[in-house]
C-alpha cells in the first residue's frame, strides 16, 4: 500500500482571472509502513496535495497511484479510496455532530453499509486506538470533552473507515501543550504498533524531527527537498530562503560548532541535544 505521485498539477480557477497555479509538477512516492512529514510556508500547497491523496481533489494533469491503481481515473469510487486513505483535516472536531461519541465514530463505516456487529467492533478497535476508554465514552457528548479528546474523537471516526494510510494535517494547531504532546505520543502510536502509514503536515520542526523518517518540503507548488531529517535539516539556508526554520536544538549546536566546541551539528531532537551536551561536558571535564 502506497502512494505514488507523477507530475501532478492543480490549477485553481482555470482561465479565470483568479487562475493559480497550486501543485506543478509533484513527482513523489510515499511507501508503506513510513512516516513523512510535509513542511511548508502557507500557500505553498500542502492542503492541495494531501486532498489529491485521497480522491477529494481531482489534478488538471499527472497522476495519483494508491495501492498500484490510478485513483484519477473516472470510474474509481471516492469511498474505495476513503477505505485506503483516511485524511484528518485541521480542527477536524469542528465536524462532530452527533450526541454520542459512539454514534459519531460510526457514521463512516454506517455509510459503508456494513452490518452492526461489524461497526461496533470497528468503533471499540478505533476508540482503542486513539487511547479512548469505550465503556467509558461511548455515551457521552463529544461536546463535553476537552480539546484534545474531541480531536481524539474525530480521528477515531477516520480510523474506523480501517485506512491502512492516515493523513493529519496539522493535528496539533490549536491544543495546549499537554494536548499537543498526548495527540503526537498517540500517532506515534498509531504507527508504530499498528503499522500505519502516516503523512503529518506539520508547522513544528520541533515535532517533525522527534517524529518523521521522511520529510518533504514544499515550496511554491513543487517538491523544494525531500529525505531524512538529517538530510533536509542540514540545508538551514535553503529552508529560510523558504520561510522555514530547522528545530532550535539544532541552532544551539552548530552556534556551539561555530564557537569551537567538538559537538555534532546534525542534531534535531533535545534528547539528542541533551546527550551530545553531556558527552562533551564529560569531554571538557577531563
Ligand atoms: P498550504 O496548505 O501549504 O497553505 P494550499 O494548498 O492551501 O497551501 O494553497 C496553495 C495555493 O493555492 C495558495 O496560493 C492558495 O491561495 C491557493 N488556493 C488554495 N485553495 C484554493 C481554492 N479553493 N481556490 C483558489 N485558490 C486556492
Amino acid at each position: 500500500m502506497s502512494i505514488k505521485i507523477e507530475k501532478l498539477k492543480h490549477v485553481y480557477m482555470p482561465k479565470s482571472p483568479f487562475e493559480k497555479v497550486a501543485l506543478n509538477n509533484v513527482n513523489l512516492e510515499i511507501n508503506e509502513g513510513e512516516f513523512v512529514a510535509l513542511i511548508g510556508h502557507t500557500g505553498s500547497g500542502k492542503s492541495t496535495l494531501i486532498q489529491h491523496m485521497n480522491g477529494l481533489l481531482k489534478p488538471t494533469s499527472g497522476k495519483i497511484i494508491v495501492d498500484g491503481e490510478d485513483i484519477t481515473k473516472s470510474n474509481i469510487k471516492l469511498t474505495d479510496i476513503r477505505k485506503k486513505v483516511g485524511l484528518v483535516f485541521q480542527y477536524p472536531e469542528y465536524q462532530l455532530f452527533e450526541e454520542t461519541i459512539e454514534k459519531d465514530i460510526e457514521y463512516g463505516p454506517r455509510n459503508l453499509g456494513l452490518d452492526q456487529e461489524e461497526i461496533t467492533r470497528r468503533v471499540k478497535k478505533s476508540m482503542k486506538m486513539v487511547g479512548l476508554d469505550y465503556d467509558e465514552y461511548r455515551n457521552k457528548s463529544p461536546f463535553d470533552l476537552s480539546g484534545g479528546q474531541k480531536r481524539r474523537v474525530a480521528i477515531a471516526g477516520v480510523i474506523a473507515m480501517e485506512p491502512k494510510i492516515l493523513i493529519l494535517d496539522e493535528p496539533t494547531a490549536g491544543l495546549d501543550p499537554k494536548g499537543r504532546d498526548d495527540i503526537l505520543e498517540q500517532i506515534k502510536v498509531l504507527h508504530q504498533e499498528y503499522k500505519m502509514t502516516i503523512i503529518l503536515v506539520s508547522h513544528s520542526m520541533e515535532d517533525v524531527g522527534k517524529l518523521a523518517e521522511k520529510i518533504i518540503v514544499m515550496n511554491r507548488g513543487e517538491v523544494a527537498l525531500e529525505g531524512e531529517p538529517a538530510k533536509v535539516f542540514r540545508e538551514v539556508d535553503k529552508l529560510e530562503e523558504m520561510g522555514l526554520a530547522v528545530p532550535q536544538i539544532t541552532y544551539l549546536m552548530r552556534a556551539l560548532k561555530e564557537k569551537g566546541f567538538n559537538v555534532s551539528d546534525e542534531i534535531y531532537t533535545i534528547t539528542q541535544g541533551k546527550e551530545e551536551l553531556l558527552r562533551i561536558l564529560k569531554e571538557i571535564k577531563k
